[in-house]
């Protein structure tokens, strides 16, 4: 009877200890997960906050990337020109394509900040020389860091064009047509004209314009533009002595001193250029283009007795050589 009852105080008991293991053992596991369960969950929202860092990251490089492609493209193709008006008309294609754009503008004059509350405004020059101002309007404001990036760019190209000018205008040739600059050309023609005076020589200037040359810019582009200009320059060169002076006065005109020479003898020079220049057309791409001059003269002492003179008398010629259709010879006192 005892050990019955041994025996089941015993099971009581081993039954009672079982129960308490179990219930300790499964006790101390849901601890154990639980804590694993909240380092997991720790880890993950850790994870979650660094993918977002990435994704702003990856957002910022983005647009850094789009930003420097932006800035590759616009100087690439600034780098192509050296001529202020070409540079912007680069720019200002450029530009569009990366932001919304309501208006640019390259304006020469000064441009009064007040007219313009809106927009932005940006001067384009180097120390005391503006060559103008870059005037933009925005579509969306934001915009305007960007586009203040960008138009660094701008900026650079059109100092390199006008630091280009400058030594252009130090030098003695143009390099483009491989006549006497601007500035190497008057000084000669001054000294022509003083030792004419002292020689009593007379001698005659001429102005030569290509007709509609902005035509052939216009529908060819300024790299064919460029090649004519090369070409008239080479040709007006075969028609003139050694000793004469040839200089590109300005964008497409040519200026010429004939020593020695009057106002006939100009004339019949004048005449074997214009009529060289319209015989030989300028072959560009399968296309022979035909292309002509018009050309004013005027004479020392007569027309003029000092550079500034002579050059409104020619100047003044050339424009009734325009005036009576173009490809047409005129001395000054000519009748229109
Ligand atoms: P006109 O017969 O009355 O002289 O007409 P035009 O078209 O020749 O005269 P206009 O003065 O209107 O145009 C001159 C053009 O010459 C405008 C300018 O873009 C262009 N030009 C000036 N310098 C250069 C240059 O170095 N290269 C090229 N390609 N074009 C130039
Ligand atoms: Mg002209
Ligand atoms: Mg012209």
């Amino acid at each position: 009877m005892m050990f019955i009852l041994y025996s089941a105080i015993l099971a009581v008991l081993s039954y009672a200890l079982w129960s308490w293991l179990k219930r300790t053992l499964y006790v101390h596991s849901f601890l154990k997960a639980r804590s694993e369960g909240e380092r997991l969950s720790h880890e993950y929202a850790q994870l979650s906050a660094k993918n977002d860092d990435l994704r702003t990251e990856t957002a910022g490089l983005q647009r850094d990337l789009e930003q420097t492609i932006a800035i590759y493209n616009i100087t690439k193709l600034l780098c192509r020109s050296l001529d202020t008006e070409r540079v912007f008309i680069n720019f200002n294609e450029e530009i569009k394509k990366y932001i919304d754009v309501e208006k640019c503008e390259f304006v020469r004059t000064h441009v009064p900040q007040e007219l313009y509350r809106d927009h932005i405004i940006l001067r384009l020059g180097i120390e005391k020389d503006t060559a103008g101002y870059l005037v933009t309007k925005l579509s969306k404001n934001e915009d305007a860091e960007k586009f203040h990036i960008l138009a660094q760019q701008f900026i650079l190209g059109i100092k390199r064009a006008i630091l280009y000018q400058q030594v252009q205008e130090l030098a003695i040739t143009d390099s483009l047509t491989s006549v006497f600059s601007r500035r190497y050309f008057m000084e000669r023609f001054k000294e022509e004209v003083e030792r004419s005076i002292g020689f009593e020589y007379n001698f005659s200037c001429m102005m030569v314009d290509i007709d509609n040359f902005k035509n052939y810019n216009d529908s060819y582009g300024h790299l064919v533009g460029d090649a004519i200009l090369r070409e008239i320059a080479k040709t007006v060169k075969e028609n003139v002595r050694q000793i004469d002076l040839v200089g590109r006065y300005g964008g497409e005109e040519f200026s010429i001193i004939l020593t020695e020479t009057g106002r006939e003898q100009a004339r019949f020079v004048s005449e074997r250029i214009r009529q060289a220049i319209a015989a030989k057309p300028i072959k560009v791409y399968d296309e022979d283009l035909k292309v002509t001059v018009s050309i004013g003269i005027s004479t020392f002492p007569y027309d003029g007795k000092d550079i500034i003179a002579l050059i409104d008398s020619a100047d003044s010629a050339l424009y009734k050589a325009k005036q009576s259709g173009r490809n047409k010879v005129r001395a000054f006192g000519d009748p229109a």
